[in-house]
């Protein structure tokens, strides 16, 4: 599928599940809701890194959408507790919500990769082990997808938190389909031009970090 129609079809997936959720929120148990939320997350997230990437793998693709979910455990970290009353209850933001928190944590994985490579490098392993080594260069930069594009779409509600200065106004939608859609267009041409791209034995793309 070529980029223009991947993008496209980006834009089509915010409008359509947005209004999914706010055409079913009043209807919804909070359970129901909490899981249509994360659903929606992991969908975007996944077709982002479809988009982002030429070529990407499917297991590039549900790792990204599952990453754009998983954020969501730092409510359940700060509430200190699995209920989910008590998660979506806070009285500040959790960590990983913060626009910091995406660098940070993608240098964090990027240097635990490096350091796990180092190892595995070290130990000859077994063929089905070969896609792990594929994949631990591209995790910093399936983070930033995946987190960003969660950023994004809570911010329509509560913008943008740019710890320690403050917070952003709500994003329009209009603005939140643009950046996510215009975001995912422009990092596909930057990772082209930019990145060297390597093949796997699996015929999945990453991109050396
Ligand atoms: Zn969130």
């Amino acid at each position: 599928m070529n980029i223009t129609v991947r993008v496209f079809l980006l834009a089509l997936l915010c409008v359509v599940t947005e209004f999914t959720a706010s055409q079913s929120s009043s209807t919804l148990s909070d359970q129901f809701r909490a899981l249509l939320d994360t659903s929606i997350h992991c969908v975007i997230g996944a077709w982002c890194w479809y988009t982002v990437v030429d070529g990407a793998g499917v297991f590039q693709i549900l790792i990204c959408g599952f990453l754009s979910s998983f954020i969501d455990i730092d409510h359940f970290i700060a509430a200190g507790s699995f209920s989910l009353k008590a998660a979506v209850s806070l009285p500040n933001r959790p960590i990983f919500h913060a626009v910091l928190a995406i660098p940070v944590a993608a240098l964090v994985l990027k240097l635990v990769s490096k350091l796990f490579l180092a190892c595995v490098n070290q130990l000859s392993l077994p063929k089905d082990f070969s896609c792990l080594k594929s994949l631990l260069p591209t995790l910093p930069w399936l983070l930033v997808i995946a987190w960003s594009s969660h950023q994004l779409r809570d911010s329509i509600r509560r913008g943008l938190w740019f710890w320690p200065f403050g917070t952003l106004p709500p994003t329009p939608f209009v603005v939140y389909v643009v950046f996510i859609a215009g975001g995912s267009f422009l990092l596909n041409w930057i990772l082209k031009v930019f990145l060297k791209k390597t093949e796997t034995s699996d015929g999945a793309s990453f991109y050396e970090v």
